[in-house]
């Protein structure tokens, strides 16, 4: 396609700009949170554990605190700012809020309400560049009243939710009951949605990572996309980074989470994957992205996102990923994956 019909607008389909106030009080141990809250103490944590293991844990310790650095913030239009720096100015964001109230950690300074509240001003502050998901947790009172009031703006400054998304994990399993009604507001309504699917990732804390993985797998959703065929899913992180590099190495096992996906997406049209924070371990994944997007069924299934500022953790630069997998796709996949399916995903004419 001749460069000039091409609408060159990058949407990056998974965000966070959550903030320390929207972490339960117990998530990260107490003894490091409050002096790793504070820029001149943190940095000398992260020097002493340096000195204590230097060759191996430094960089972790390193990329730790500048995670905690962005997540600090107190404000999520700061940390906005910093993710949208690294793209064109005319990208697009879909902001994933996180509810953690329910996951038996303490606490959450800032309530969802509010989060949704201060997201929504930050929409309409930034004219257009992003398009904001509410975060649903479908043990919250009053579930329906809150889903039609977040599509419809109202209470919210006029600004309309796009989709909803899920962290089954934090304690609810796609299949159960208490689903059902998110499901079928979506479906009625032809939302998307968006659901963590990774075994990694913040749990519950009565969980142990294989408890979570049961409330996270992708078979849970056979049923649901069955009966809920307007609905438009998207399974977040592809089955997670940990499954990709299985998938070379075990590629017929068919609990493989990236092989099920696939398998998924050719029986269910309204199936969509992310790629985000699986993408940053770029050397060994990149090479399987380009391969399975070869077919095209997958092809047209499969959204750019970043999962941007979880990924600070790893070694690989915001801007430098998506610049690197621009080239190495090239042009058409490229744009395929940032522009073309997300606006399908999205419902954007
Ligand atoms: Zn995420």
């Amino acid at each position: 396609m001749p460069k000039a019909q091409r609408e060159e607008v990058i949407y990056n389909c998974h965000i966070h700009t959550f903030t320390i106030d929207n972490v339960p009080d117990n998530y990260i141990p107490k003894a490091l949170t409050k002096p790793m809250q504070v820029k001149w103490l943190r940095k000398i944590i992260v020097k002493a554990l340096s000195i204590v293991d230097p060759l191996n844990k430094r960089d972790f310790f390193e990329r730790y605190a500048q995670f905690m650095d962005i997540s600090s913030n107190n404000k999520q239009s700061n940390i906005f700012k910093i993710v949208q720096a690294y793209y064109p100015p005319e990208t697009k964001f879909v902001v994933m809020p996180m509810d953690m109230t329910q996951m038996g950690s303490g606490k959450v300074p800032q309530d969802i309400d509010a989060q949704h509240k201060e997201l929504a001003k930050l929409t309409k502050a930034a004219k257009g560049a992003i398009i904001p998901f509410a975060a649903i947790d479908p043990r919250r009172a009053n579930l329906n009243t809150v889903l039609n009031n977040l599509i419809t703006g109202k209470g919210y400054d006029g600004v309309k939710f796009a989709g909803f998304k899920l962290y089954p994990p934090l304690g609810y399993k796609p299949g159960n009951k208490e689903l059902e009604p998110v499901f079928e507001f979506a479906n009625e309504h032809s939302l998307p949605i968006t659901a963590h699917c990774s075994r990694g990732g913040v749990r519950h804390s009565d969980f142990k990572k294989k408890d979570a993985n049961k409330f996270s797998d992708p078979h849970n959703y056979v049923k649901v996309l069955e009966k809920y065929p307007k609905m438009r899913l998207c399974l977040a992180h592809f089955g997670g980074e940990e499954e990709w590099r299985k998938y070379l190495e075990h590629p017929s096992k068919g609990d493989n989470w990236l092989y099920r996906i696939r398998q998924m997406m050719l029986a269910h049209k309204n199936l969509y994957a992310d790629i985000s924070y699986s993408i940053f371990s770029y050397e060994d994944n990149a090479p399987i992205l380009k391969v399975l997007l070869q077919d095209k069924t997958i092809r047209e299934r499969v959204l750019f996102g970043s999962d941007y500022y979880m990924a600070e953790k790893e070694k690989y630069a915001e801007k430098r990923l998506s610049i690197t997998l621009r080239a190495m796709l090239d042009e058409d996949l490229f744009w395929q994956i940032s522009n073309v399916n997300p606006k399908k995903f999205l419902g954007i004419k």
